[in-house]
């Protein structure tokens, strides 16, 4: 027997989008339900975990819509969908206004970085997770009282399982509390779950034929639910092979301390990644989540190695609020040191000859600035300013760190318009099915995996699917 509910917005997942389009509907006058399967009043999310950094492509959200079009476009070099971009960055600067308005404190700089808006107070500058009362934690209590404040309801433990269809519309969602199944009915659905990170069934599909070798470096609750719930009443998806993540020390995937932060990105990106053959396999120029998505497609995801040198050790390593230098060493994570690259072959398992002339060819491409004749070519015009100029590998001790990849977020997903109405395989909007946030696709990834934001997704897209979601339902409710 199961139980039967009423409201005109019904939202799957409690993160910062689910919350954004909750408020959003709450505010227009709408009965809003918020699903969350997290049972505790902290429940874990990406919203809560996450260092609080509000940018679009690396920019700051009040840049101006033609700017962070700009800004998004040369970040996926093209390689998105133009009008999602065009109400993603035309929608930027209201939105972190918006979120000013709910008393969520932002300040410049913090922890992460000098000129963004990041989430008060910010995560500490120390390695391993630290959220309690923190950024993201403190946001989504905020929001969650909010939305009560409002009439809104945050329905802890409640996983949905499907949506529920009547004559081509979607008309609420059957979830699961335990053993017991209740039943939502509802003008309109939010999916805002997260993504599919979690789930790996799904990443072995589209992302890495070894799940088990990549870390999980996200909240654990993106299980790709609702993907699945929309593809089954005919819902399109985009670009699921894709993800936002860091390059991270191998020892991550048994020792907490050593994730989310420190991540490697920066010394690879300045020097080498090789695989367990010590030949190159990516090009390091794309950066580190570009590098990360590169590390999840190998035969072998925990086989790649970084390589550098002392000189890089002392600059790009210590680059980023979170830097391989000095965090890896103070949480334990392996670096190995060699005199000459021989020695780094014996240390680290590496085939010698493989990684003497893997290196060679490297130092001879800095030193004539030849990088288009690499096997794989290394770019140097990547307009990420995580990207790294390369630097020689020749100043001893040289350094090997062996890596994982570090999974945080699906960059693909839910095919939406910008209305945030989720599209049917055949193209039109399913009435009644909106999503946001980690569920979404079309805003980022390509073959270049350009990173335009996870927080400013779930905001924009959250208050885009609230506002879509109330004007459907709004003549029932009044
Ligand atoms: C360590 C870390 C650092 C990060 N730092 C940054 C940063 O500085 N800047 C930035 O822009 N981005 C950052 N991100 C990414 C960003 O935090 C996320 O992209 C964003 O918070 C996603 O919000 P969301 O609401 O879409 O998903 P989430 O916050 O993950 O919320 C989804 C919710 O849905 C719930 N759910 C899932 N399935 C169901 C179901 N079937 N039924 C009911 N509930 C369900 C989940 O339990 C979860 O609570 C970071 C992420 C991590 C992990």
């Amino acid at each position: 027997m199961g139980q039967d509910m009423n409201a005109d917005v019904v939202i799957v997942g409690g993160g910062l989008a689910g919350l954004a389009a909750g408020l959003t509907a709450a505010a227009g006058g709408a009965r809003v339900s918020v699903l969350e399967q997290g049972a505790d009043p902290r429940y874990l999310c990406n919203s809560r975990i996450t260092m609080g950094v509000f940018q679009i492509a690396l920019n700051d959200m009040e840049s101006g819509a033609a700017a962070l079009v700009g800004a998004i476009t040369q970040a996926t070099r093209g390689h998105v969908d133009p009008a999602l971009a065009e109400r993603y960055a035309g929608e930027a600067a209201n939105s972190i206004r918006w979120l000013r308005a709910q008393s969520i404190r932002l300040i410049r700089g913090g922890a992460a970085a000098a000129n963004l808006g990041v989430l008060s107070p910010p995560v500490l500058r120390r390695p391993g997770l630290h959220w309690e009362g923190r950024a993201g934690d403190v946001m989504l209590r905020q929001l969650t009282g909010n939305l009560e404040q409002l009439g809104g309801a945050l329905h802890r433990g409640v996983r949905a399982r499907e949506l529920v269809m009547e004559g081509g519309h979607c008309v609420g969602v059957v979830a699961t509390r335990g053993d017991e199944t209740l039943r939502w009915r509802g003008g309109a659905v939010v999916i805002a779950d997260g993504g599919f990170q979690a789930n790996p069934d799904l990443v072995r599909q589209h992302i890495s034929k070894s799940p088990e070798k990549l870390l999980q470096r996200n909240a654990g609750t993106g299980r790709g639910d609702g993907l699945l719930m929309a593809q089954a009443i005919g819902a399109d998806v985009t670009e699921l092979e894709y993800f936002y993540g860091h390059v991270q020390s191998r020892d991550a995937m048994h020792n907490a301390t050593l994730w989310p932060y420190p991540t490697m990105d920066f010394p690879v990106a300045a020097g080498m990644a090789v695989d367990a053959q010590a030949e190159r396999f990516t090009d390091e120029g794309l950066a580190g989540v570009a590098i990360a998505n590169a590390v999840a497609r190998l035969d072998d995801p925990l086989g790649a190695i970084a390589i550098f040198d002392q000189a890089i050790w002392e600059a790009s390593a210590k680059t980023y609020v979170m830097s391989a230098n000095p965090f890896l060493i103070d949480a334990g994570g392996t670096l190995l040191r060699a005199d000459t690259i021989a020695e780094l072959a014996d240390r680290t398992g590496l085939p010698g000859d493989a990684l003497a002339r893997t290196v060679a060819d490297y130092n001879h491409a800095v030193e004539a600035n030849e990088f288009s004749k690499l096997t794989p070519p290394r770019s140097l015009d990547h307009p990420h300013p995580w990207g790294s100029r390369p630097m020689p590998i020749r100043q001893p001790p040289f350094v090997a760190v062996p890596l994982c990849a570090g999974l945080t977020y699906t960059m693909g997903g839910l095919k939406v318009d910008p209305q945030a109405r989720v599209l049917h395989t055949q193209g039109q909007p399913i009435t009644g099915l909106f999503a946001a946030g980690g569920s979404i696709g079309g805003l980022e990834g390509g073959p270049y995996v350009g990173y335009t934001g996870g927080l400013a997704k779930a905001l924009v897209f959250g208050r885009i699917a609230g506002a879509s979601a109330l004007a459907l339902c709004k003549p029932k409710s009044h």
